[in-house]
């Protein structure tokens, strides 16, 4: 049978991981198959906020599926500058994707959320149920605003209109093809830069904050395994974390010494505690992803650093790096 499947943001992170999967996964799984054309668009195709662009793109390409990755996306310091854009862009796109799949009949889609999105006061492990009982964490909260509304749309898409519409929640999400920018990315990507920076000027490698926080991160690549999944096999509306076990959480300080590993750097790093923590720690459980799947293997941690940081290293030229 033949689908069309679009990925908006395409272009991204997640979308090239996805791209990447489909290409090279020779599983039946997660491989591409026979009948299946994926289309991975990026902003240039259209401006989705705009309701004409997302209309003109669904006539063009007529989607059976739909990944919705889409969205305007930054680390804690740029959520914390631009709070109204990252609820309003993130609104706009999300409405008009959702609805113009509704209005060409699109049998499945896939949005994204994220677990910054949860309630900022909660017990632990944080799990599906728990998306709307309390305010989110103040540092981030017109994106997590934004991205609860996906939740709530595909309930009432599916109640009304009988949408077979559905959300992932992933964790942190690092791997090649990240955005590298200096002051507006995530930890990760920011903090790559900032060693090979040190690295290669002999300057001090400063991490933001006390390196205490924690978190949970998933390989893009991994992530991009478990949409492919959740589009072909996942039945339910309500949302599923894809997220490594509560054992796998690290610290910053982790982070940071996993990165100084994999650069090469061999200067002594400090923490910068008069930049934000942001929210201490979101630990998420992974137990209804395990029950669906439970042999499951996510790409170890320090190994998917070393692929992420050697591709940032061969494509520092071209990678993306700011505005
Ligand atoms: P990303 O690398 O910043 O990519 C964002 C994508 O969205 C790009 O393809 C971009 O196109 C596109 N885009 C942005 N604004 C657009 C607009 N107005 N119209 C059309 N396309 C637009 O983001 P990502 O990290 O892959 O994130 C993908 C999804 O995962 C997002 O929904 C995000 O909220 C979610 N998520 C990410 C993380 C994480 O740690 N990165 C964690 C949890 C959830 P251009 O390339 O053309 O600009
Ligand atoms: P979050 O998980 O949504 O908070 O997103 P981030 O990827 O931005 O991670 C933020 C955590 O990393 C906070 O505890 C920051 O203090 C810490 N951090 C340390 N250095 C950096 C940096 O260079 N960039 C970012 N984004 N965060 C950093």
């Amino acid at each position: 049978m033949s689908s069309v499947i679009l990925v908006t943001g395409g272009s991204g992170l997640v979308g090239k991981a996805i791209e990447w999967v489909i290409e090279n996964d020779k599983s039946e799984r997660y491989g591409k198959k026979e009948g299946e054309t994926w289309i991975f668009l990026t902003s240039k195709d259209g401006d989705l906020r705009q309701p004409e662009d997302a209309k003109a793109i669904f006539e063009k390409y007529k989607p059976t599926h739909v990944i919705h990755l889409a969205a305007l996306v930054g680390g804690l310091f740029k959520n914390m500058k631009y709070k109204l854009d990252f609820l309003r862009d993130n609104l706009l796109i999300n409405d008009n994707v959702l609805e113009t799949s509704k209005v060409f009949g699109v049998q499945k889609v896939v949005s994204c959320l994220s677990t910054c999105i949860f309630p900022d006061k909660t017990s632990y492990p944080i799990d599906e149920t728990m998306i709307h009982n309390g305010p989110p964490h103040e540092s981030n909260f017109g994106y997590a605003h934004a991205k609860r509304m996906i939740d709530v749309q595909n309930k009432a898409y599916n109640e009304q209109y009988g949408c077979n519409f559905t959300s992932v929640i992933p964790t942190n999400v690092f791997g090649p093809h990240d955005n590298y920018d200096l002051e507006d990315s995530h930890v990760l990507p920011g903090l790559t830069h900032k060693c090979y920076l040190a690295k290669q000027n002999n300057t001090p490698f400063i991490v933001g904050g006390t390196g205490k926080p924690l978190r949970q991160f998933i390989y893009s690549r991994d992530l991009a395994k478990l949409f492919i999944w959740t589009l072909r096999e996942y039945k339910e509306t309500e949302p599923i974390i894809l997220s490594v076990g509560e054992k796998d959480e690290v610290s910053i300080k982790d982070v940071a010494d996993a990165i100084v590993s994999a650069v090469g750097f061999e200067g002594e790093y400090s923490f910068d505690t008069t930049r934000s923590d942001g929210q201490f720690k979101k630990t998420a459980s992974n137990d209804k992803l395990l029950k669906y799947i439970p042999d499951f293997e996510f790409t170890p941690f320090n190994d998917a650093v070393q692929e992420s940081v050697a591709w940032f290293l061969e494509n520092y030229d071209t990678c993306r790096k700011g505005h």
